[in-house]
């Protein structure tokens, strides 16, 4: 099983020590623990992401003490000054697989956004970005639509409120995780079906609930999109309740489908093999 949404360090300063920060080893014992193979590092460079920053560096540094267990992104605030030549040289000098998460307050699209897509697309990797509600988009989500269609090399792989909340039809974003029942012809359905470059991750309350509100409909969502559907935990603190593990052992699908989300699209947006 691959985690392809994992944090490490001081995610909530003001909260410790209540929440503690999680170490490699810490990470690696919960791995352990839960079957999972490999997690993906997602850096929080940008102070919208949450109450905490998480360096490239310590990704990088956590994946070398555990580099069978770990795969490192960077990520990078694209207010700092110099956003190409960093992703450029944590690509080609720190092996970085993918760029995220991608969060901050600035709208999917703007200027600043696009010189992050336009060197991920340069190196073709994958992005994880969260979109909280009245964030980066609004109903529809044609900001990402735009990016979606100038950026084909980039693998965009979304998650948060903002980005399942348009699983719905009547995507009205009044609230982040919506117990109704999903309206049929959303958003998501259009874009998965229309670009090959857009992914669904699966992490945090956001994942699960779009996973778990509806049954019905998430049956039918999954026979149509397994293939750009990616398990993950978004775990960052030590304690935390993570019902995806549940929820995909719980799933009534065929051993293919199940491994395809579990681990086999991840290994795939990674380049990351199977040992033979
Ligand atoms: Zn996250």
């Amino acid at each position: 099983m691959i985690d392809f949404h994992a944090h490490l360090g001081r995610m909530y300063r003001e909260d410790y020590p209540q929440r503690l920060p999680m170490s490699p080893h810490q990470m690696v014992d919960y791995m352990n623990r839960h079957g999972i193979a490999v997690s993906v590092l997602l850096p929080l460079e940008s102070p919208e992401g949450t109450w905490g920053y998480f360096l490239t560096e310590d990704a990088i540094a956590a994946r070398d003490l555990y580099p069978e267990r770990f795969v490192a992104f960077c990520g990078v605030d694209p207010r700092y000054p110099r956003v190409k030549e960093f992703i450029d040289f944590h690509v080609r000098h720190s092996g970085c697989r993918g760029f995220g998460e991608h969060v901050n307050g600035l709208r999917f699209d703007d200027p600043l956004n696009k010189v992050i897509y336009a060197a991920c697309d340069e190196h073709a990797l994958p992005l994880v970005f969260g979109d909280d509600l009245g964030c980066y988009d609004e109903p529809g989500l044609p900001r990402l639509e735009a990016c979606l269609k100038e950026f084909t090399n980039v693998q965009f792989c979304g998650h948060g409120p903002g980005f399942w909340s348009a699983i719905s039809a009547d995507d009205d974003r009044k609230t982040a995780y919506p117990k109704t029942k999903i309206t049929p012809g959303g958003t998501l359905d259009r874009l998965l079906e229309k670009y090959d470059n857009l992914y669904c991750d699966l992490s945090a309350m956001s994942g699960y609930n779009a996973m778990s509100r509806d049954p019905d409909f998430t049956m039918g969502f999954i026979g149509r999109h397994w293939r750009k559907l990616l398990w993950g935990t978004d775990y960052l603190t030590g304690f935390q309740e993570i019902p995806q593990h549940e929820w995909l052992s719980g799933l009534p699908v065929c051993p293919e489908i199940r491994q395809a989300i579990a681990e086999g699209n991840a290994r795939t947006l990674l380049k990351w093999p199977t040992r033979s």
